[in-house]
């Protein structure tokens, strides 16, 4: 039905685990319109439902503020595409995976219209916002795309700290369901629920123990690891900035929950990923 581009360069979308199901026939699309925001972000809206993209212009403010609260610059530039179907957003950015919303790549993102979120609230249109862009402005730190790529970001440190600057902490299983496991950084459990808590509540730790530009200076540190082809960058931003490991840094976090805190019924909410 579509051709899958390969122009993605990782992997960071994520949304919802509800059910998409994919138009049989593509429809031929009218030219989306364009409007700049800022002189460096642009959005591009669906000819159809142009309104299905002012969630962006309602929230850009909250969101720039956040990131830049956390130490790092606006994405600049970006295009912020949103799309009002499936196809339409399956042929923007090669991305099949039913639950996905949003897709963030150097310089751009690509979303699903809000009506397609399990969540649709003003509170999740923020969230989202906020965590998508920043997403694009930790690969801009790295200052090209080549060494965006090549600092390897893992799993817990580019989902957990968009999860923590994006304000999701109630969207994520709490603490006490993931301090039993083991190495949780550097061996990721499969269930993406349990996942993306061990990755917000480490990254939640990083900003109460080392401040809210910790995930700037780390950035920065796993750059200038990139630029010297250490093999290992984020391990060596880790050591000198923080002077542990992710080993460690688990640890820490476990050790640092509080020890009988009760594990809540699991919550609809925790299996929303983005
Ligand atoms: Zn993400």
């Amino acid at each position: 039905m579509t051709t899958r581009t390969t122009r993605r360069v990782f992997v960071v979308g994520s949304a919802s685990g509800a059910v998409l199901s994919a138009c049989a026939t593509p429809r031929p699309a009218p030219a989306p319109r364009l409007s700049r925001l800022r002189p460096t972000v642009t959005v591009s809206a669906p000819a159809r439902r142009p309104d299905a993209a002012g969630f962006v212009a309602a929230h850009l403010d909250a969101a720039l503020a956040a990131i830049a609260g956390h130490g790092l610059s606006a994405p600049r530039p970006v295009l912020i595409a949103v799309h009002d179907t499936v196809d339409e957003f399956v042929a923007a950015t090669g991305q099949t995976a039913p639950w996905m919303r949003a897709y963030a790549q150097y310089a751009r993102v690509d979303f699903l219209a809000p009506r397609f979120w399990s969540d649709p609230g003003q509170h999740a249109r923020r969230e989202k916002l906020t965590h998508e862009l920043w997403h694009v402005s930790t690969f801009q730190c790295f200052g090209t795309r080549e060494h965006a790529v090549q600092a390897h970001l893992p799993f817990w440190l580019r989902e957990g700290s968009a999860s923590v600057v994006a304000g999701q902490v109630r969207r994520r299983a709490p603490l006490a369901l993931v301090r039993g496991l083991d190495d949780a950084l550097r061996a990721p459990p499969t269930d993406h629920r349990l996942r993306y808590a061990a990755a917000h509540h480490t990254c939640a730790h990083l900003v109460q123990r080392h401040g809210d530009d910790v995930f700037a200076r780390l950035f920065a540190a796993t750059g200038d690891a990139v630029r010297g082809r250490d093999p290992h960058p984020l391990s060596r931003a880790l050591e000198g900035v923080l002077s542990t490991s992710e080993k460690e840094l688990w640890r820490e976090v476990v050790e640092r929950s509080p020890n009988r805190a009760k594990i809540r019924q699991p919550q609809p909410s925790w299996l929303v990923r983005y």
